[in-house]
């Protein structure tokens, strides 16, 4: 039985396995243009919005510093092009909600250089001061939480952080931005990884990746000495392996514990996006000013990975990627975890790794008529958290949401989308918990 554990991935219970459609991982980074006009929300990240310091009719720079972090848990914004400064008022983002934005019309010519930040000497940087640099280059997290990068790095004194997890699984179907950054900037993950070890204490960081990304685990390890404290490990192509306590299980076989954060179990994890854009902008002392994206999917005639300004307008990014036809369904994020959006006419922000086109009757053609459960119990060997999505469905459907949350653990529910996916019946169960999760918090708040 051992010889068999040799060829056995590390992963984790149950998941599911939806077809890939990875075919952007051979396209590599491309700049998009700027569009004639940018909005910068000033909430982009989990904590306190940043507050402006620019004003209408003000001139601004490519890079320079447009609004501050209004305390800890907060970070700067600047500027993603060139212009002037139009507006410092309410917009439509991407939630729904209209914030505090500043809107730039780009000049014309405004060049792609960064006119802000100098090269600085990061060997010389303190725990301390690298904390403080993450959190000046307005870094968040870029798998999709969007909490501080400089928060989550500063763990509480009581837990030291014995391991450094870097997660490069990116198992949503269609989305290969971080495959793609693995591929190109190697070195600027890795130096990445060094900071973060620095500024959280970790002795050991190890980096995961689905084993179905082999020239990136063979990029990094090309460049990694035979002695480093950094280690890369392939793990089994599964959905959802990205999901922070699968990977935990995954590379440690440990688990974190129900209502715990994964530093009190000496644990720290970033994706590698997030990693790789800190090894490419502290050392010049730039902010964070475009991400890469990825758009695809069926309604798209130019797939691929492109490096947008944030602040971009998704109209524009979905022009540019060739969306000509007006009757799509955009998803953002990927299919399984995404959500549609309503309009066009909001900005591209920190958080937004992938943009997903379909056709929208195909999209309705897929997703079938609901029909009754079946009791098939499909959905219970799908979800990775041992939940009982059938259970929780039929009280779903009865309003019993107080029944869901004490009795069938629905605050265990990390809205995977595995039991939806499985669903024969295609009972929409997935957008049934978050309905009933919203409404269990706005009756513990009131
Ligand atoms: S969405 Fe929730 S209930 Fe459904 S499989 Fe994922 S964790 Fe389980
Ligand atoms: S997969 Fe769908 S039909 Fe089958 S038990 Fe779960 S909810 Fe019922």
């Amino acid at each position: 039985m051992k010889i068999l554990n040799f060829f056995r991935k590390p992963s984790f219970a149950r998941g599911v396995h939806p077809l890939q459609h990875k075919e952007t991982a051979q396209t590599a980074i491309r700049r998009m243009p700027f569009a004639p006009r940018l909005v910068v929300p000033m909430s982009q990240h989990v904590g306190k919005p940043s507050k402006p310091i620019v004003c209408a009719g003000q001139e601004v720079l490519r890079g320079q510093v447009i609004a501050v972090a209004d305390g800890y848990l907060s970070v700067p914004a600047h500027a993603p092009v060139s212009g002037i400064v139009e507006a410092v008022d309410l917009r439509p983002t991407l939630s729904g909600e209209w914030l505090q934005s500043i809107v730039i019309r780009a000049y014309e010519a405004s060049s792609q250089e960064v006119l802000y930040g100098e090269q600085i000497d990061v060997d010389l940087l303190s725990a301390e001061q690298i904390i403080q640099a993450v959190q000046d280059v307005g870094m968040v997290g870029l798998g999709g939480a969007a909490f501080p990068a400089h928060a989550k790095l500063a763990a509480p004194k009581d837990y030291p952080i014995e391991h450094l997890l870097v997660n490069g699984c990116e198992c949503e179907p269609f989305l290969t931005a971080d495959h793609r950054m693995m591929l190109e900037w190697p070195q600027h993950l890795v130096t990445g990884i060094q900071f973060a070890m620095k500024a959280c204490g970790a002795k050991r960081a190890l980096i995961g990746i689905e084993n179905n990304k082999p020239d990136a685990i063979a990029a990094i390890n090309n460049i990694l000495p035979a002695d480093s404290n950094i280690s890369v490990h392939a793990v089994k192509t599964k959905y959802p392996q990205g999901a922070a306590e699968m990977l935990v299980k995954a590379l440690l076989g440990r688990e974190v514990p129900a209502g715990a954060r994964s530093y009190q179990i000496g644990v720290v994890m970033h994706n590698v996006g997030t990693l790789a854009e800190l090894g490419r902008l502290i050392p010049r002392s730039q902010g964070f000013i475009e991400r890469v994206v990825t758009v695809a999917g069926p309604g798209v005639t130019k797939p691929g990975n492109y490096l947008v300004p944030i602040g971009t307008p998704l109209r524009f990014v979905l022009e540019q990627a060739g969306v000509t036809n007006e009757s799509v369904e955009v998803i953002l994020g990927g299919p399984m975890m995404g959500s549609a959006i309503a309009s066009l006419d909001v900005p591209v922000t920190k958080a937004i790794s992938g943009i997903v086109v379909f056709d929208r009757s195909a999209m309705e053609a897929s997703q079938g008529n609901v029909h009754p459960c079946i009791k098939c119990g499909e959905c219970v060997n799908a979800c990775p958290k041992g939940l009982n999505p059938s259970m929780l469905g039929m009280l779903a459907a009865r309003r019993e949401y107080d029944v869901m949350a004490e009795t069938y653990h629905l605050d265990g529910c990390f809205e995977c989308g595995c039991c939806s996916y499985v669903c024969p019946s295609h009972i929409p169960l997935v957008q049934h918990f978050r309905v009933a999760k919203q409404v269990v918090r706005e009756r513990q708040a009131a």
